[in-house]
């Protein structure tokens, strides 16, 4: 008769079972002299969140030739699909629309290094700052949808800056990015 004990004893030997007939597969494969390669990429992104899946797509629309993205998961989207769809954009079109014309990236970066007491990196927040706008588009341009006149002054930020994506998840940019991509 099966029991909670016999079942879980039974489930840890099937996963032991997996992992012994995988492991011989990945030791052949590393120690191969003669490696077949059946396929070939220009470009090979690993990693398919916001940063993998908009890397493909601009190498793509840069004409950089083929790419793949490699996914270790068995979902796309890793902790961006899981994210609460948050984004903060100085001089989105919202907080434009809304009269809030004195932000700038530089106020973003100024919050950031107080948020983070300091222990951020300057060059990068920049990078992401100066960038931020560009992002949005990227969204846009793949239809992401954003709450409609939402932008709103959330904790850590000077200013209304925050704009949030239709279902409030990272998940609606992740899948519209994969679609293109
Ligand atoms: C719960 C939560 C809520 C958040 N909310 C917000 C928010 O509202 N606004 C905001 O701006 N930020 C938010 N963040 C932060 C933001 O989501 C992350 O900074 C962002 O998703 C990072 O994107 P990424 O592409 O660098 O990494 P990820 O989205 O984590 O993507 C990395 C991917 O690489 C894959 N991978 C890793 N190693 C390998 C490998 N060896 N081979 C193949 N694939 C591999 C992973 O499985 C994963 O899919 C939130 C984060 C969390 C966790």
């Amino acid at each position: 008769m099966q029991n909670r004990r016999s079942f879980l004893k039974l489930g840890a030997g099937a996963a032991l079972g997996g992992i012994a007939a995988t492991i011989p597969t990945m030791a052949n494969a590393s120690c191969a002299t003669e490696i077949k390669w059946d396929e070939t990429f220009d470009t090979i992104v690993i990693g398919s969140g916001f940063a993998g899946l908009s890397a493909a797509l601009n190498t793509k629309k840069q004409g950089l030739g083929s790419v793949l993205v490699l996914e270790k998961m068995q979902v796309i989207g890793g902790n961006s699909a899981i994210n609460g769809g948050w984004l903060a954009i100085p001089k989105n079109p919202i907080q434009l629309a809304q009269g809030v014309n004195d932000d700038s990236p530089a106020e973003l970066v100024k919050d950031q290094i107080i948020s983070g007491r300091g222990m951020a990196d300057i060059p990068y927040l920049e990078m992401i700052a100066n960038r931020s706008l560009d992002a949005y588009q990227l969204c846009i341009d793949n239809g992401v949808i954003f709450r409609k006149d939402f932008n709103i002054q959330v904790g850590g930020h000077n200013k209304a800056r925050a704009i949030r994506t239709k279902h409030g998840t990272g998940g609606d940019i992740t899948t519209k990015l994969y679609e293109s991509a």
